[in-house]
């Protein structure tokens, strides 16, 4: 669905990402995860060309993205970003409705979006909708910017850092909310953390960069087993959630052998 290949992107010279070939996959849910500085943000803005690319192509849905028009193009990605928060000055029923005011989506329809949204982001309807930015807790405030990215239907969901500041206790709950929207919906999303376990947790699939340029992709449970080399290795080994995947590997295996000595 959405194809980089040999994609460079220089600032002041510098590249912050070097002919990069990708495939995100429709309906796959795909994590870039690596150090800072790494190029993941970099990589995520060049899909909605919040950031242009130098060399190479990059195509959604076929098309190269220099052929859309990028309002367009935007309209078909939702974005959700830690920093960029909600508009201060206006409640939640108006910052979710941002986008389908845009495309003039008549009044009653934005209204019954708004509430399910809402509603699918575990917030209730009658209680937040006309709340502002600053009467939300943070984790509350990351579930409005997740509606707002999700308002118009976009086909992908792209999302940096989305759960960035929050508390562990609230990351977790969000966590937990995007598998459900992803398992929902059946969308498309591209997350960039810098998190292990959070990309361990959400990923189909990973994709781990350094240096601007991609050094693995593949499912969780492939990365943690058969890492390309010992940077991987040492990435991956720190984390927790990766020992508990492999001892949960380790066990669903004795299961199916003992299955099959049952059997015999
Ligand atoms: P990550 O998201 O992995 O932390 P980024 O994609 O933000 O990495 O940055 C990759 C590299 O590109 C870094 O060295 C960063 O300093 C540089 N960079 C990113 N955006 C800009 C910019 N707008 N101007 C200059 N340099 C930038």
């Amino acid at each position: 669905m959405i194809e980089f290949e040999n994609v460079s992107k220089f600032f002041q010279g510098k590249a912050a990402v070097r002919d990069l070939s990708l495939n995100i996959k429709e309906g796959q849910f795909t994590v870039l995860i690596g150090t800072s500085g790494s190029g993941k943000s970099t990589t995520l803005k060049m899909i909605n060309r919040l950031v242009e690319h130098d060399t190479g192509r990059i195509r959604f849905a076929g098309e190269e993205i220099r052929n859309f028009d990028v309002k367009t193009l935007r309209r078909r990605m939702g974005y959700a970003i830690q920093s960029i928060g909600l508009f201060p000055h206006w409640n939640v029923a108006q910052n979710i409705a941002t986008v389908p005011q845009l495309l003039k989506w008549p009044q009653a329809r934005v209204n019954a979006r708004i509430d399910e949204l809402l509603d699918l982001l575990g917030l209730e309807a009658a209680q937040f909708r006309d709340r502002y930015p600053h009467q939300l807790s943070g984790g509350q405030q990351q579930r409005v910017g997740v509606a707002r990215a999700l308002a118009a239907d976009p086909e992908v969901l792209l999302m940096d850092e989305p759960f960035g500041a929050l508390d562990p206790v609230t990351r977790g709950a969000l966590q937990q909310e995007i598998i459900r929207i992803h398992q929902l919906l059946g969308r498309t999303i591209v997350l960039v953390t810098h998190d292990i376990d959070e990309a361990l947790t959400l990923a189909d699939r990973i994709v781990l960069m350094d240096n601007g340029q991609v050094i693995q992709q593949g499912t969780p449970l492939a990365l943690l087993t058969h890492p390309a080399t010992d940077f991987v290795r040492d990435f991956f080994g720190r984390s927790e959630w990766g020992l508990r995947l492999l001892s949960l590997r380790h066990v669903a295996e004795r299961v199916r052998t003992h299955e099959r000595l049952d059997g015999e």
